[in-house]
This record gives C-alpha cells, structure tokens and sequence, in this order.
C-alpha cells in the first residue's frame, strides 16, 4: 500500500488543498456494516452480495491479508492488534479501503459497496467520510453477548483465526462496548442506523434484512 501520506511542509500549506472525499456519494454507495464479533455480519453481507450484487469488503480481512503481505511495514503491528481486539491505527485501515474501493470501481466497475466491521472507532468514521466517502447508511446486527460468544467459540475451532479464542474474545467484547459502539450511536443521531435483530437463523436474519433494504430503496438484482 502507498506510504501513510505525511503532514505537508509548512511552505506548502499556503494554497490549501481541498478537503474533498476520494469518491463522490453521487457515483459511489457505501454501507456500513456493524455489529458485535461473532454478530454475523460476514454471513450476511455474503448474502447481500449474492442477491444485490454489492462489493464486499471487509476491514478485518483486509488488515488480515496486509498483515500476510511479505514487507508489509504494518504486519506485526497488525497481528499485535487484532490478538488483543484492539481497533488498528485509523490511518492504515481507511487507506487500505480507499485502496480496495478504488480497486473494485477500476477492475470491476463496481459502485455499490458493503464496508463490514468498519468503522468502530469515531476516528475512523470521521476520517473515512471526510476523505473516502460518506456512508448512506448503516447496517447494524444487534446481538446478545452470550449468542456471539457460542459462536465464535465454534467457529474458533475450524477459523484458524488469533483472535477466535475465549481471551481475545472477551477483549474484542469490551472493544465493540466501549469504542465501536459510540459510532452507532453517532450514526443513529443521524438516522442513518437500521437495526437488525440477529439471533435468528442466518436465513431468518436476512429476510429481515431484505426488509430493510426495500425501505431504504434497495431491490434485489433479477
Ligand atoms: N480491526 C481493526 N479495525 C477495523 C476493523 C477490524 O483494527 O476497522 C481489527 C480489530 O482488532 C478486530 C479484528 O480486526 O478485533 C477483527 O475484525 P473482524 O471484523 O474480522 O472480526 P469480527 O469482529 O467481525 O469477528
Ligand atoms: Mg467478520
């Protein structure tokens, strides 16, 4: 990925930039997708992506797969972070997803994009809809603890994941309490938060789902 960019020189900063986002919301769509570990978010966006045919594109996989990527300067930070549920410096993941998104529209001429696990800090949001895209609005996948954990706990067993056992769990737990869910909450002033109970079966969930998505003018493709 393109070095993190560095403050300007002060002789620089006489004509200033401006601060517009990377791709206008008059082309491009984004969704945010949030919702606890374990909430089931990734099931779901895979089953938006198959019926309305949207980008998918997950900030833990991405940050995964940079962690994996020979002379990544980030790989061990990232590993670090994620065993310890913590949230990645904000600069890196955004740049990651204004890199995939710009992938996506180039190679794919996709426009419509599902953002999952992101953002769960405030900074991230405000960074990413300042100099990304702002979001239409966000999907949240409203789920018990105790529900999240059985789950993750048996998807530990096949995942492979670091983060999938019961100590990263619980840090990953108070993570999403005290730090993504102030980002819901931002957005929900907005009235930009549909909320999905997501206990049910997967296939229960995502009709409740396409609910949402009707009312807020989405069809599915076909
Ligand atoms: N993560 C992060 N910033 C993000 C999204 C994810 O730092 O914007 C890290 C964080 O450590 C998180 C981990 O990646 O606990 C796994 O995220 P993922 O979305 O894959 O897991 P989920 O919570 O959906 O199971
Ligand atoms: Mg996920």
């Amino acid at each position: 990925m393109p070095a993190i960019p560095s403050p300007p020189a002060a002789e620089q900063i006489a004509a200033p930039k401006k601060d517009v986002p990377a791709f206008s919301p008059k082309d491009v769509g984004v969704i945010f997708v949030l919702g606890g570990p374990g909430a089931g978010k990734g099931t779901q966006c895979a089953n938006l992506v198959r019926e309305y045919g949207f980008k998918h594109l997950s900030a833990g996989d991405l940050l995964r797969a940079e962690q994996e990527r020979p002379g990544s300067q980030f790989g061990n930070m990232i590993k670090e972070y994620i065993r310890e549920g913590k949230i990645v410096p904000m600069e890196v993941t955004v740049q990651l997803l204004e890199n995939a998104m710009g992938e996506a529209i180039r190679t794919e001429g996709k426009k419509r994009f599902l953002i999952d696990g992101f953002p769960r800090k405030m900074d991230q949001a405000l960074k990413f809809e300042e100099t990304v895209c702002p979001s239409q609005f966000t999907l949240f996948f409203d789920c018990p603890e105790s529900v999240m954990q059985e789950r993750l706990l048996n998807r530990g067993k096949t995942s492979g994941r670091a983060d999938d056992n019961a100590e990263s769990i619980t840090k990953r737990f108070r993570t999403f309490i005290e730090t993504s869910m102030p980002v819901v909450d931002f957005f929900e002033k907005q009235g930009k938060v549909v909320k999905i109970p997501a206990i049910k079966t997967p296939e229960e969930v995502f009709q409740d789902v396409e609910t949402a998505m009707k009312t807020r003018g989405f069809q599915p493709q076909k």
